[in-house]
């Protein structure tokens, strides 16, 4: 069997940047299930990972582009203090979730002063070319309910969505 559409394909995977930092890694844990065609792991692992087999290694080199997209300073905004009242402690580095017009979405503070704070809309790994070391550990046949809701689910048979 190898990895096509609509394989569940089970990875050890470990990610870094171009520096070598290890960002991500499933070591210590079981290996990541995921439905292979359905977006749910980024575009240029999916490809590298196309017609591979259990067993093989794959290093993969992903430009932005392929991964979590260039780093957009429109994304980048200043809002008021007042604006944020209610939404509790803040400080840089803080998390929040914000509405937009696309749904809601992951914005980071990055600096704060006395009457405003920035935010920043980019996925933290905006910009960054991707390093990933990946053994396929296992592929088998995806269940109805799987291509139904476009993710693997794990053998517990549990689904959160
Ligand atoms: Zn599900």
């Amino acid at each position: 069997m190898v990895i096509e559409q609509g394989k569940v394909v089970s990875i050890d995977y470990t990610l870094k940047n171009s520096n070598g930092e290890v960002l991500d890694s499933s070591e210590g844990r079981e290996p990541l299930p995921y439905l292979h065609g359905a977006g749910n792991i980024i575009p240029g692992l999916e490809a590298a990972l196309d017609g591979k087999s259990a067993g093989d290694q794959v290093n993969a080199v992903i430009e932005p582009e392929q991964a979590y997209g260039l780093r957009d300073d429109n994304q980048i905004g200043k809002v008021a203090r007042t604006d944020l009242a209610g939404v509790g402690e803040i400080s840089v580095g803080t998390q929040l979730q914000a509405q937009t017009p696309e749904g809601p979405r992951v914005v980071v503070v990055t600096a704060m002063d006395e009457e405003s704070v920035t935010i920043d809309a980019n996925h933290p790994l905006a910009g960054e070319t991707l390093h990933f070391d990946v053994k396929v550990s296992d592929i088998r046949e995806a269940t109805p309910e799987e291509l139904e809701h476009g993710h693997a689910h794990d053998g517990s048979g549990g689904c959160s969505h």
